[in-house]
Order: structure tokens, then C-alpha cells, then sequence
């Protein structure tokens, strides 16, 4: 492909190999470690490999977040979101609350609500199932994408109950998906600095494949740029690898560049000032050619990106740009610059801009519907 470049002859091999078949994490990490020619020769192999894959439609989905309490037990050092009982700032929002709130966005055109929260000491599986009950009797036909690995294994801890017997009650009551938050970057090493009272690498992975094996497909994410390294985020994205391997339960990954303003440990000198504009291209594009038609879908995070640079990593093997996000609480605390809404007629702009086509979707991808 690059025959008229003077491109290095290693990196060249690694890229012809990754349109065809599974590249190996060295290989993978090496394409992450990728600057100059190189750089581009591997932003154009993702994004021919994106064309190939799943076409020139990027998605989208008119959604809204429901983060019902930012009262949380946990500790993670990259979390600016979280409050303890008597701060200012600190919210509950009852079930009622809740229920309002996705019938408001229901109203204003959301297809789906994502609902999540802190680690609550009033909240366990009783609570998430109560919460499912009476949003299903009263918005039948909205799309519930809710609560966190983390807040799975909370409320079934909480609740004294098994996550399979968790996760069976939880879809009874109306639960159609996982978001894959809480992944963070899927290294102990790392997690004991990022956030050491959060479930390790194995219970991450235990709790999104018994969803998956209860019929509940997860999302899956990465928060990059604090203190890992390009390895980490390779072996990350390899766990992530296989998993899909082994129940195709994934339905889109979505890499999540660390916002580091207000975070503890941003502000303690531990972590890296977020990630550089190279290494969000750097993780899309490998992404891409880790995943290939594995995991088809990836999705650019434009609350954190910006709508500018979202659009740009749309070149470099995404193909979705998310949701709209009636709201959005968790990146503002951080020190997100954009959000918290948008509409569809933004999307359409910034898609078209690109030659490319606009397309609302659902939140499993099956529907996909042109505009
Ligand atoms: S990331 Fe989640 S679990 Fe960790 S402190 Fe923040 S709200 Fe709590």
C-alpha cells in the first residue's frame, strides 16, 4: 500500500499482516509507538480497515445519562465525580426522581436511557431491580443500558446475593444492557494506583462474561493517558480481545482519553496531564487493527475530545460518535471543556463535513438507519 513511502519495513509488514489476520500484542505495541510516516501509514491502514469492515456510516443515538447520586464509598484517584455524604454538591435521586428524568428524555427523543451512579451505601441489587420494575412499567419501549461492572458487583455485595443471581434478576426486571465502564485500564499494577478498592482485572472480566453468558451484551471501555504505558493499553485492549473471542458479547469499544484537571491524582503529581493528541489517534487506529471485524464498532467520546478532535479521530478507524446525552455529569466534574448536550443536526454537520454518512442506530447496532 505504501510502495511510493519511505516507510519503516517492520512496521510495514506489521500493518499488511493487521488488514488480514490477528496482529500479536508486541506487534500491536509497536504500531502504538509509531510517530512521523510511520504514524500516517498506520492512521490510513485503520481507516481503510474501518471502510472495509463497517462502510462510511458513522452512528449515533439520541440518548440521555441518568447519574442518580455521586455519593460513593469508592476511592479512585481519577474520579472527580464522587462526593462523601456531607459535601456540597452531593445528590440522591430517588426512584421517582429517575423515572421522571428518562421520562423527560423519552419525551425529547431519547431511544435510550444509560443510567448509573455512585457506590451508595442505601443502593444494592434490590435497589437497581426497583429502579428497572418501575422505569419498564412506565416507558416500555425505551432501551435501558444500566449500571457498571462495578455497581453490579456492589449491589450484589451489597444485597448478599450472587452476580449470576444478580444479573438473572436484573434482565427479569428489564435490563437490556452493560455499560463496560469501570475497566479502566485492565493491569493490577495499574489499578492498585488508580484506584486500589475497585474490583481487580479477573472480577472485571468474570462479571461482563457472566452478562454476557445471561444474555446481557456490555460495551467496553479504556480509560488511557495517566499512568500507563503504550504495553498497558495493548494488553488491555488483548483481555478485551479475548473476551469477544470467547462470547461475542461486546458491542463496541469505547476508548475514554483520561480528563485530568480535578482528579486526586492529577493534582498529587501522580498521573500523566491526560493523553496527547497522537496517542488518541495512536489507540483508535490500533483499535481498529487489533479488533478488526471482531468488535466492529468504535466509538470517539466527544465530551471529552471536543467535537473538533472527535471528528478528526473519526479518520483514524472510529465509526460512531456516540450519544447525544440529554445529560452528562461525570466528565463536567472532571474538567470536560465540552458537553453536555447536543443534537442530532450537529452530528449530521460534522459527519457530512467528512464525506461521510450519518446514521441513527440503536444501542445493540442492529437497527441502522441513514439520515
Ligand atoms: S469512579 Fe465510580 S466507583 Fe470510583 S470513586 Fe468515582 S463514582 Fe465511585
Amino acid at each position: 500500500m505504501f510502495e511510493r513511502v519511505d516507510i519503516d519495513h517492520q512496521i510495514e509488514e506489521i500493518l499488511e499482516k493487521a488488514t488480514k489476520t490477528r496482529i500479536s500484542r508486541d506487534e500491536a505495541v509497536k504500531l502504538m509507538k509509531t510517530t512521523g510516516t510511520e504514524f500516517h501509514a498506520l492512521i490510513i491502514t485503520a481507516d481503510t480497515l474501518r471502510h472495509d469492515i463497517v462502510g462510511d456510516r458513522v452512528t449515533y443515538i439520541p440518548n440521555w445519562n441518568i447519574n442518580f447520586t455521586n455519593l460513593c464509598t469508592g476511592t479512585c484517584g481519577f474520579c472527580a465525580f464522587r462526593k462523601d455524604e456531607d459535601e456540597k454538591g452531593a445528590y440522591f435521586l430517588n426512584i421517582d426522581q429517575v423515572v421522571r428524568r428518562a421520562k423527560n428524555a423519552w419525551n425529547n427523543g431519547a431511544k435510550e436511557v444509560c443510567i448509573q451512579g455512585g457506590l451508595h451505601p442505601d443502593v444494592d441489587a434490590y435497589f437497581y431491580q426497583e429502579l428497572l420494575q418501575k422505569l419498564r412499567a412506565e416507558l416500555p419501549d425505551i432501551y435501558i443500558h444500566a449500571f457498571s461492572p462495578m455497581e453490579i458487583l456492589y449491589g450484589a455485595e451489597q444485597a448478599d446475593i450472587s452476580i449470576k443471581d444478580e444479573l438473572k434478576m436484573l434482565k427479569e426486571a428489564g435490563l437490556d444492557s452493560i455499560p463496560g465502564n469501570a475497566a479502566e485500564i485492565l493491569n493490577d499494577d495499574i489499578r492498585r494506583v488508580l484506584c486500589p478498592t475497585k474490583m481487580n482485572t479477573a472480577k472485571w472480566i468474570e462479571i461482563v462474561e457472566t452478562a454476557h453468558r445471561t444474555g446481557i451484551p456490555t460495551t467496553c471501555t479504556m480509560m488511557y493517558g495517566h499512568i500507563e504505558e503504550p504495553e498497558h493499553r495493548v494488553e488491555h485492549m488483548d483481555i478485551l480481545r479475548g473476551i469477544q473471542e470467547r462470547t461475542g458479547g461486546f458491542t463496541e469499544f469505547v476508548p475514554l482519553t483520561f480528563m485530568h484537571r480535578l482528579t486526586p491524582i492529577y493534582k498529587e503529581g501522580i498521573s500523566r496531564a491526560g493523553s496527547t493528541g497522537l496517542e488518541d489517534l495512536k489507540v483508535y487506529a490500533v483499535a481498529r487493527l487489533m479488533f478488526g471485524d471482531l468488535l466492529r464498532n468504535i466509538q470517539v467520546s466527544w465530551v471529552k475530545l471536543g467535537f473538533k478532535f472527535a471528528q478528526v479521530c473519526l479518520t483514524a478507524g472510529a465509526n460512531d460518535l456516540g450519544g447525544t446525552l440529554g445529560e452528562e455529569n461525570i466528565s463536567k466534574s472532571a474538567g470536560a471543556e465540552h458537553g453536555v448536550r447536543t443534537t442530532p443536526e450537529n452530528f449530521q454537520r460534522i459527519i457530512r463535513n467528512m464525506g461521510r454518512v450519518p446514521a441513527e442506530r440503536d444501542t445493540l447496532y442492529k437497527k441502522i438507519t441513514p439520515v
